[in-house]
């Protein structure tokens, strides 16, 4: 099942989608009272809104192999885990302003996983029912800053720097979607999430006996290799799905890329 948050004439809506058809519901569908309200519309893509509103975005570092090397970096013995903030994401068509403070901006394509209720200290086999669905996250990153920093905050949290959407899916097998990333049409990353090093269980499972998740919380999965800059006016898109040849289950991430302007909110 489809779900997506929609642009409407009055407000912002969750709903689900069926077709070109959107249904709305009372409330954000990881919620357990959300119903559909009555409501129906029609949409395009130009209506769709960042879908994920999380308390908290816990993020795993170097969890492919070939991205760990690329970076130079080995493959952690027990999952490497930082935070984005919730002001970070953006949703679909959206714009990554590229800050002043860094010289390297890069987009790293992963699979998001939204919690579906309130989770501690899950075991592997009980993951799969405390999960909602799945989403395409965009974690870019100032390389720079990160190296500099150590600590991740600033490198990963700067406002825009986590494109999210376009849609939530919730049937949908983890263990081998392809991952793609293509920067003004050039492919940049080509994965599968069989070549995680940690699965989605076992992700979920650590950090639920690290942190109470609750409904709606993201987690970004790690990204493939291929990890590559971000300028001004480049057009990023991400596309995760079976790779079958069949419709990408999860949509494309499509977002802008654009210096901040000159004047100060
Ligand atoms: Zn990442």
């Amino acid at each position: 099942v489809r779900f997506a948050r929609l642009k409407t004439p009055t407000r912002p809506v969750y709903a689900r989608l069926q077709g070109g058809e959107a249904f709305h519901l009372t409330d954000p569908p990881w919620v357990a009272a959300s119903t559909p309200d009555g409501s129906r519309t029609l949409w395009t893509e130009s209506d769709l809104l960042c879908p994920v509103a999380p308390t908290k975005i816990v993020c795993v570092g170097r969890n492919y192999a070939a991205h760990a090397r690329e970076l130079g970096n080995e493959v952690p013995s027990e999952p490497l885990l930082f935070f984005k903030p919730p002001s970070s994401l953006i949703g679909p068509g959206e714009t990554v302003v590229l800050p002043p403070e860094s010289e390297r901006i890069e987009h790293e394509a992963e699979l998001g996983v939204i919690i579906g209720k309130r989770a501690r200290n899950l075991d592997a086999p009980e993951v799969a029912a405390a999960i909602f669905g799945f989403v395409i996250v965009n974690d870019v990153s100032a390389r720079d800053l990160q190296k500099k920093d150590g600590q991740w905050a600033r490198a990963k949290g700067f406002d825009t720097f986590c494109p999210t959407g376009p849609w939530i899916e919730t049937e949908l097998s983890p263990e081998d979607l392809r991952i793609r990333c293509r920067v003004n049409g050039g492919v940049r990353q080509d994965g599968r999430t069989s070549r995680m090093v940690f699965s989605v269980s076992a992700l979920v499972a650590y950090i639920s006996r690290i942190m109470t998740l609750e409904p709606g919380d993201l987690i970004a999965t790690g990204t493939p290799d291929g990890v590559g800059p971000l300028l001004s006016g480049d057009v990023c898109e991400i596309d995760i799905g079976s790779g079958d040849g069949s419709a990408a289950e999860l949509g494309t991430l499509r977002v802008g890329v654009t210096k901040p302007a000159a004047t100060r909110v």
